[in-house]
């Protein structure tokens, strides 16, 4: 998952300052499918899930070659996206799954999702698990 996620580092860079300046951490260690971005207290994982190898239907376009294996590999992680989601949320976390190309198409808006969503948590006693997908 790790090298899948490293192709993506263009996105984690513009959602860096404004997510860190949140007072969210950048690739904490030990939470399950390891998001990007992570608010340990209030319970907020952020995955920024790059169009090619999260297989987003508007932009993921099979390669003309090896088809069979690209497909399965592409099942395989969007599986995995899922079974990591929905662990979390059992857990109590909010998880919020941003496109990359809605990082890309309006930056301010995932900012301004991600800073609601946080405020919205701050104010629950009590964490309840939740998805929002961007
Ligand atoms: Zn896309």
């Amino acid at each position: 998952m790790s090298k899948i996620r490293s192709r993506d580092t263009k996105i984690e860079k513009v959602m860096y300052s404004p997510l860190i300046e949140m007072g969210l951490e950048y690739h904490l260690d030990g939470i399950e499918g390891k998001p990007e971005f992570v608010h340990k207290g209030e319970k907020v994982a952020i995955f920024l899930d790059g169009c090619y190898w999260h297989a987003c239907t508007q932009h993921c376009r099979l390669p003309k070659t090896n088809r069979e294996f690209w497909l399965k590999k592409f099942i395989r992680n969007r599986k995995r996206d899922r079974e990591v989601t929905a662990k979390l949320v059992s857990e109590g976390w909010l998880v919020i799954r941003v496109w990359g190309h809605m990082v890309k198409k309006d930056l301010d808006h995932v900012v301004e999702t991600v800073r609601k969503a946080l405020k919205g948590r701050k104010a629950l006693d009590n964490k309840v698990g939740g998805v929002r997908y961007l």
